[in-house]
């Protein structure tokens, strides 16, 4: 019997085996398909056939997952919708399920442990919207648990979260209004009251960025002030910074006021800036 030599593992083999086209398409689709000869051993042969049948397993299994975070993603609408159907019908104890659902939803989506979403997370601009959503569900968690003794547990953790993500909504001046109406009839009164005074300390507003984007909730903004307190209160130079800028920034502002011809320059510069700042973000997510 005649030896031939594989031209792939270089080993002698009595046949070659030719490799389909559909073979090189499907090994191409899966990327690895570099260098393949037109024939191979039968080992080769078999080793390609069930890498293969591997790479498809694989893009089949991430495909599902994808389809699954879509329709997690989808799901969550429904949540919050329904959860805000249940308060308006004073079904409480069925909004709240619906709400934490939503929530667990979310640290699915994210992939955090429970009760560990963090603002930080919604920093890219396309997200900064769920962010108002969050604070509509942990104010509307802080009232339901608020009324019953057994779920202090529940209430402290909502009230917490609450605290958290308040400063980084727009809806945070009404969701303060409204908790100062709700303290007075509340049964933790103390612990709210807390929670306002402390959203009121910690609202540092942002003067240039507003006087650029015209509003202090302005998703460019949001990102501002997640780099802020995510990113730059983390090390001694950044707060050294952001009391530097704390002190300067009403000077500049006021300038930039009185010349809007330069706004747009700003806003350029801005823009790159929080381009960067969603880089710098997303990286340190990804790192914990
Ligand atoms: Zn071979």
């Amino acid at each position: 019997m005649s030896e031939v030599t594989c031209p792939k593992c270089g080993m002698p083999s009595t046949k070659l085996y030719p490799v389909e086209t559909g073979m090189r398409v499907a090994l191409e689709s899966t990327g690895q398909a570099g260098n393949l000869p037109d024939s191979v051993c039968e080992t080769c042969y078999d080793a390609l056939s069930n890498n293969i049948s591997r790479g498809v397993k694989l893009r089949m299994e991430e495909e599902a997952k994808q389809k699954n975070r879509v329709m997690l993603w989808k799901s969550r609408v429904n949540l919050v919708k329904r959860g805000r159907q249940l308060m308006t019908q004073k079904a409480f104890a069925e909004a709240a399920i619906s709400y934490e659902k939503y929530l667990r939803v979310l640290e699915m989506i994210y992939e955090v442990e429970k009760d560990q979403l963090s603002p930080d997370i919604f920093s890219k601009s396309s997200r900064s919207k769920e962010l108002t959503v969050i604070v509509s569900v942990y104010w509307d968690l802080v009232r339901i648990y608020d009324a019953h003794p057994r779920y202090s547990d529940n209430f402290k953790k909502s009230l917490g979260k609450l605290t958290q993500f308040a400063g980084y909504s727009a809806i945070y001046p009404d969701i303060v209004k409204k908790a100062e109406i709700f303290s007075r009839k509340a049964k933790n009164a103390g612990p709210i009251r807390q929670f306002i005074k402390k959203s009121r300390k910690s609202s540092g507003r942002c003067f240039i960025a507003t006087a650029v984007y015209g509003s202090s909730f302005h998703p460019q903004v949001i990102q501002l002030r997640l780099f802020r307190d995510y990113v730059l209160n983390q090390h001694a130079l950044g707060r050294k910074f952001i009391a530097f800028y704390y002190l300067k920034s009403p000077k500049w502002a006021d300038r930039l006021n009185n010349t809007p011809r330069v706004i747009p320059f700003v806003r350029f510069f801005l823009n790159l800036t929080s381009r960067l700042i969603f880089f710098l973000l997303n990286r340190k997510i990804r790192g914990r």
